[in-house]
């Protein structure tokens, strides 16, 4: 998945047009910046590419989740559905507006079990977050329908799973609004940034103008802007959005690089006979950003986890025993563990988190090894690594 590992000369070249005449800033200073506009270019790229009516770019993806929810007026005391696998960004951005993290199951698509988003809606219901975990989707059909009849915000987070596409359509460009990240280690990156797109006008406003402070952006002197709502600064730099720019359009090499990869290691997986793939919802297709697979059990998930490790085969994730990605070891979420103090009422909402079990995502989490897909590798390291995989795995089938 990493973009940063074939950071070079397009990356630079476009970072030097912002160093040569130092406007970092995305707005204003129009006299200063002989012409460049990185951050408007590559939301324009990006509007193309994700075919969809409007992107703004942010300072991160946790902003960018934490900002789609608040274009679509979500805040204090509002529940907001997200699955029980994610990164934490998920429950911080909900956190942040004082809204309430209500997690629930995950199928084995390792996202949103449309069931358990329908058993946990209540009339405090805002949104639903579906998360596009490791480079593959939610039931977005469902989904869909789901928020349908409960008239509720459909947010898709596709940090991880930029390229990806369901029933032809580009992932984050099907519900409400869509979040990117541009991390270090994501497809694309930045050093640190994100996008929210959407399609609704009064969504694009809202987010543009809440992330600078509550700017209106018009008319061309900055000083003379109104600022109809509170805001924030949730700004990219112009230095950011040209590394960015550089990297989006290399972003269909990134992606079949992947997909080659990926296709490697898949094709020897698969001849053993326990290993089961991750289920893709009918119409999807990956971003191939991850390999996915199921083991017969959580001890050999384990195993397996260990073996790899041994084997010197990095960045595949037992996710079950890791700290950021899996409710299990949320215990900052668990106990509110807050530098200032929590309302009431969100206290209250997080109360079923001390007893609710999470059978069904342990029993997919458990068994799951999630497998980063390099953009580096030559073939001859991929067709090693498939060999070492299969043998780490086959050794933790052995009783
Ligand atoms: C990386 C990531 C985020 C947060 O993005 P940052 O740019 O690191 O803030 C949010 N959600 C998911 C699923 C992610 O993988």
């Amino acid at each position: 998945m990493p973009g940063f590992e074939l950071f070079g000369s397009a990356e630079r070249k476009e970072v030097n047009d912002v160093l040569e005449n130092g406007v970092l800033m995305r707005y204003g200073f129009d006299g200063m910046r002989n012409g460049h506009w990185k951050a408007k270019e590559l939301e324009a790229e990006l509007q193309s590419s994700f075919q969809t009516k409007h992107v703004h770019l942010v300072s991160s993806g946790t902003a960018a989740v934490s900002v789609a929810l608040a274009a679509a007026g979500i805040g204090a005391g509002d529940e907001v559905i997200m699955p029980s696998f994610t990164f934490v960004a998920s429950f911080e951005a909900i956190m942040m507006l004082g809204a309430i993290p209500i997690l629930v199951d995950i199928d084995d698509t390792l996202t949103l079990d449309p069931k358990a988003v329908e058993n946990a809606i209540t009339p405090r219901t805002k949104a639903v977050m579906v998360v596009h975990m490791c480079g593959s989707m939610g039931n977005m059909d469902a989904l869909q329908v789901i928020c349908d009849a409960h008239n509720l915000v459909l947010i898709e987070d596709a940090c991880q799973a930029i390229g990806g596409t369901y029933k032809d359509k580009p992932l984050g460009s099907i519900g409400d609004l869509g979040c990117f990240s541009f991390d270090f280690v994501k497809t694309i990156t930045c050093g640190e940034g994100g996008a929210v797109i959407t399609n609704t006008n009064d969504y694009y406003l809202n987010a543009d103008h809440y992330t600078d402070h509550g700017h209106d952006h018009e008319g061309s002197d900055r000083g003379a802007e109104t600022h109809p709502f509170l805001g924030y600064n949730f700004r990219i730099s112009e230095l950011h959005a040209a590394v960015g720019l550089a990297q989006v359009r290399r972003l269909p090499e990134f992606l079949s690089i992947q997909k080659k990869n990926y296709t490697v290691l898949r094709e020897a997986l698969s001849e053993i006979a326990e290993v089961n793939f991750r289920r893709v919802p009918d119409g999807g297709e990956e971003s191939y950003a991850f390999l996915n697979f199921f083991l017969p059990d959580l001890e050999i998930a384990r195993k397996a986890s260990k073996n790899l490790k041994d084997a010197g085969i990095d960045a595949c994730f037992h996710y079950f025993d890791n700290n950021w990605h899996y409710v299990r070891k949320w215990n900052h979420l668990k106990d509110i563990k807050s530098l200032f103090p929590i309302s009431a009422e969100v206290k209250a909402g997080l109360e079923y988190l001390e007893t609710k079990a999470f059978e069904q995502s342990d029993h997919f989490i458990g068994r799951n090894i999630s497998c980063l897909i390099k953009l580096s590798w030559t073939e001859e390291e991929v067709k090693l690594r498939a060999q070492k995989m299969v043998t780490a795995i086959q050794q933790s089938l052995k009783s």
